[in-house]
């Protein structure tokens, strides 16, 4: 295990602002996971897991330890016909991990391309793009509770994933390492083409009939186009989520603001759009010193430079006004913020 003091951690995270941390661990091995157990004492008020830092605003300094959870490893644990049960350590690239189960002929995971990340982060918010999220092929986390040294394993249905949103991320926030997750991936592949774009996509790259690995593609091509990349420069993704609204919310909007989008959901509540909010509040593209909005896409929040998580933090509770005097409606980051 590396153990580095008063650490730099704005390489570790994608708005690459600047922010320390009184200790640094990092885990390559399961053998440092043990070592952690017997050593260390977490506590996840002054403490912080880190994982791939691309759903993280420091807005302050961690005093006590950030844990680097590196370990890597991808082991197939069942194969039928059908389904394959992959066991993927925490540390491994979310991306490559999607890539690499293409290639063996899996298919689930092709919506979710190019989202930035670590393994051990997706059940965190429960990751999603493209009418797809970690929920539709998780079976398992494997965890270790960080206030007792244990591990524990929660089925799909312990980990209470919802939109954008897990135990790990409220009730449980900073008490659990995810080691490892256990996904059912498919060997014949079922199509989820149903959100605006992809499909125009297929059509535009000459494809009718498309593979898991086409539908990738068409992703990629997708977010490469409408998202800043963060080694370029620095965000988090969308900043805000898409709020939930009641239906009568959504249908007043309607009336009242000529083609804002909407999106019924199964629960008989209705989705709206974050980004048309904030774009028709006239931030896209804006910029305050090195904080700003992506002029690609409003919902993605940018560091231009040397911007500081305090004021990217104040650029979004601007923002985060505007929306709700406009159109009362309160938006609600995705990342989370370290003060
Ligand atoms: P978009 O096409 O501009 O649409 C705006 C929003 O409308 C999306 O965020 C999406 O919500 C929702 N939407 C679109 N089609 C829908 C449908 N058929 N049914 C239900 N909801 C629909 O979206 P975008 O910003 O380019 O994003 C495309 C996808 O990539 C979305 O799924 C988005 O969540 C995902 N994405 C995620 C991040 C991130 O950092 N988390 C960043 C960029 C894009 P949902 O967000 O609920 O899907």
């Amino acid at each position: 295990m590396k153990q580095l003091f008063n650490a730099s951690l704005k390489s570790l995270n994608s708005f690459s602002v600047e922010a320390r941390a009184g200790q640094l661990l990092i885990l390559e091995s399961e053998h440092d996971l043990q070592t952690l157990k017997d050593l260390h004492q977490f506590d996840p008020k002054c403490d912080l897991v880190l994982g791939g830092g691309s759903n993280i605003l420091f807005a302050g300094n961690i005093a006590g330890t950030v844990i680097l959870n590196r370990i890597s490893g991808k082991k197939i644990i069942t194969d039928s016909d059908d389904d394959v049960l992959l066991e993927v350590s925490g540390g491994e690239n979310w991306h490559q991990l999607v890539l690499w189960s293409l290639e063996q002929g899996l298919s689930g995971l092709e919506n979710l391309s190019l989202i930035p990340g670590l393994v051990g982060a997706a059940p965190m918010q429960n990751i999603g793009a493209y009418g797809v999220e970690l929920a539709d092929v998780l079976e398992s986390v494997h965890v270790m509770d960080l206030e007792t040294g244990n591990s524990n394993k929660f089925g799909r249905d312990d980990c209470q994933l919802s939109y954008r949103d897990s135990r790990f991320k409220t009730a449980d926030v900073g008490r659990y390492l995810i080691d490892r997750i256990v996904l059912r991936l498919h060997r014949r592949f079922h199509p989820k083409l149903g959100y605006d774009g992809i499909t125009e996509e297929l059509h535009s790259m000459g494809i009718q009939q498309a593979t898991a690995r086409q539908v990738s593609d068409a992703v990629i091509r997708i977010r490469q186009r409408k998202l800043p990349a963060p080694e370029v420069t620095g965000n988090a993704g969308s900043f805000f989520r898409n709020p939930v609204v009641e239906t009568a919310l959504a249908d007043l909007l309607v009336k009242n603001f000529s083609g804002i989008p909407t999106y019924a959901l199964d629960n008989g509540k209705t989705k709206l759009s974050a980004a048309w909010m904030i774009d028709q509040c006239g931030w896209k593209g804006y910029r305050e010193g090195d904080a700003g909005v992506s002029d690609l896409h409003a919902l993605v929040l940018v560091n231009h430079g040397n911007a500081s998580g305090l004021q990217i933090l104040e650029l979004a509770d601007e923002i985060r006004d505007s929306v709700k005097a406009r159109f009362g409606v309160e938006l609600v980051p995705e990342p989370r913020i370290i003060q």
